[in-house]
């Protein structure tokens, strides 16, 4: 990745409403699922919420949230440590988010972004989830 690319993430990491996000959005709606988004006091503010199931849903990039064993989540070749530092406090992050909605009895669905790749993929993730 070139360095302005990186710029150029670094900014998206902040953002909301970016392309996976919306792609699970679309399919849960299609599917008949209301939902909210960006429920603020909630914590780690998940970015779709589904009352009805009790259910928060977290759409994290792969690279800055590392998603494990994913072809698109190594940590660039210079200043490495840097970014691990930077990676593994997010990661570190996500995970207090996750236990905390699950101390307040929210089940937690995260969908990576290299699985909205295939519609069919997120949709078993959501029934294995919305079933019970
Ligand atoms: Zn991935």
């Amino acid at each position: 990745m070139k360095p302005e690319e990186r710029r150029a993430n670094m900014q998206a990491v902040k953002q909301k409403n970016t392309k996976p996000e919306v792609l699970v959005r679309k399919l849960l709606h299609s599917l008949g699922y209301r939902f909210r988004i960006h429920k603020k006091g909630l914590p780690g503010t998940p970015d779709i919420v589904l009352p009805k199931y009790k259910t928060c849903i977290f759409v994290h990039g792969c690279f800055w949230h590392h998603h494990k064993d994913c072809k698109r989540s190594p940590l660039p070749k210079t200043n490495t440590s840097f970014w691990e530092n930077k990676i593994m406090r997010n990661v570190a992050r996500d995970k207090k988010h996750i236990e905390d909605l699950q101390r307040l009895g929210w089940k937690v669905l995260v969908i990576w972004e290299c699985e909205t790749k295939s519609a069919k993929a997120i949709q078993s993730k959501f029934l294995e989830v919305f079933k019970s």
